[in-house]
């Protein structure tokens, strides 16, 4: 909806002059895709900019996908207005020895925007370390919106008449507005989201659970299942910061707890965490939560370190006395990636709850399932197909376990879609 109206909006603008609108077939082809080229580039950098109306409502891997899929287009209707430039101006007109300033913004606007495509796709193939990928992405990202903002300006067409010049504005407003909040405003007010840390438990041979209390206030309320993304230091002004579920109550906002696996250097850093080290939380985001829903029980599959979200909404039910039946289905290879069973025999007690463990390489004394997680497994667990339709069924793990399960669900059950909850954890 917010899409639509910002993409037609300019068009409508521009139909209120018409006299501006040449009548030449590739100038209106130019226009009209350069408009709605910038008014998507514009969501596309809106949308991940950590406004919790939009995590909460969207979810992140909404919010990724769309944000991809939006810049993707966005560059695609630049080339063609790029394209229909020259067929109404000639080539000459990119000629950079001779060209204006308006030329050359709109040239450093193009170039960042289709290096930033191999980049995207280097990021989800190659996996190059994240920070210098998302340094390099944001810088980017700033260059393409800052040269389109030249080029308009400097081009003097849209902002010459009152509503182009009113659209050109209030967009750039807003773009200002929310760098400044995003990068400024948030960080400053740092004192709303310092948290202690507690404790640091070992839950495996490559887990471990970080526990942090707010410092100086009441802790920030979420919704069990949200996440936060974490920095460490005593300033909330650090580049480096990475997401992680609150695996605590939602009942005791003051204190969060977080299991972390440990991938890389960040978390191999939180493992060493000493307590009364001051870190900062940016958060909650994330729609992936049974806050809200509905329904008659629940069905979590975890895999692996993906029993976090799982984890929290479970303690979070047993605070709150919900006694709404949940089937757990925890999946993992080795019996190390199990984590917290020793909490799911206490929630035991205090829910209506059903544990069923898959193994990949169980230990020698096991009675839980062995293999993957198949169809015949969820099967075996779930409740016939007329109770399977009131519940909602919640995703979390490695993506090939995710997209299996969600496949089971839908294409063998006939789940709707709207009942099946997913969160990746390398979304990005
Ligand atoms: C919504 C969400 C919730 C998560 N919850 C948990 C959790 O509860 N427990 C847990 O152990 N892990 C969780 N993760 C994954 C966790 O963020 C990464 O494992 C962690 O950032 C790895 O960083 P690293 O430096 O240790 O490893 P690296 O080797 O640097 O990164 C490994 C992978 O982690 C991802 N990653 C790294 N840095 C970031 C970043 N700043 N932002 C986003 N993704 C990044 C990338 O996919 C990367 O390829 C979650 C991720 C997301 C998106």
């Amino acid at each position: 909806m917010a899409v639509t109206l910002l993409v037609t909006a300019p068009v409508v603008v521009l139909a209120t002059a018409p006299d501006r609108v040449g009548s030449n077939p590739w100038e209106r082809v130019s226009l009209v895709t350069s408009l709605a080229a910038a008014s998507l580039l514009l969501v596309a950098f809106v949308l991940p900019s950590r406004l919790r109306a939009i995590t909460t409502y969207l979810g992140v891997e909404r919010v990724l996908r769309s944000h991809r899929l939006l810049a993707l287009v966005a560059a695609a209707l630049v080339v063609i207005h790029v394209a229909s430039v020259l067929g109404h101006a000639g080539p000459g007109v990119l000629d950079l020895r001779t060209a204006p300033p308006r030329v050359w913004a709109a040239t450093v606007a193009t170039l960042a925007l289709l290096a930033m495509v191999p980049l995207a796709m280097t990021r989800r193939k190659r996996r190059p370390r994240y920070e210098g990928w998302r340094l390099l992405h944001v810088a980017l990202g700033n260059l393409v919106l800052f040269g389109t903002a030249l080029h308009v300006f400097w081009l003097h067409d849209l902002t010459s008449y009152r509503w182009g010049a009113a659209w050109f504005a209030g967009l750039l407003v807003g773009l200002l507005l929310l760098t400044a909040y995003r990068w400024m405003w948030r960080p400053w007010r740092s004192h709303q989201t310092a948290y202690v840390v507690d404790e640091v438990r070992v839950e495996s041979a490559s887990a471990v659970t970080v526990a942090v209390h707010a410092d100086g206030h009441a802790g920030v309320d979420f919704r069990p299942g949200q996440f936060a993304w974490l920095k460490l230091g005593e300033s909330a002004f650090v580049f480096e910061e990475h997401p992680f579920t609150i695996a605590s109550a939602a009942t005791r906002p003051w204190r969060k707890e977080f299991t972390v696996k440990a991938l890389g250097d960040f978390s191999e850093i939180l493992a060493g965490l000493r307590p009364g080290r001051r870190v900062h939380l940016d958060g909650p985001h994330g729609a992936f939560t049974l806050d809200g829903l509905r329904s008659d029980g629940f069905v979590f599959v975890a895999g692996g370190v993906g029993i976090t979200p799982m984890l929290s909404m479970l303690r979070t039910m047993a605070d709150r006395g919900d006694r709404r039946p949940v089937l757990l289905v925890v999946a993992g290879r080795t019996a190390d990636d199990l984590l917290h069973r020793a909490d799911h025999e206490h929630l035991g007690q205090r829910l209506d709850l059903r544990l069923v463990e898959v193994l990949e390489e169980p230990p020698e004394e096991w009675d839980g399932e062995v293999g993957w997680l198949t169809r015949d497994v969820l099967a075996s667990a779930l409740p016939g197909r007329r109770g399977r339709a009131h519940l909602d069924y919640f995703v979390c793990g490695p993506g090939p376990m995710v997209a299996a399960a969600t496949r089971i669900l839908e294409d063998d059950w006939g789940v709707p879609d709207r009942r099946i909850h997913t969160e990746l954890f390398d979304v990005v």
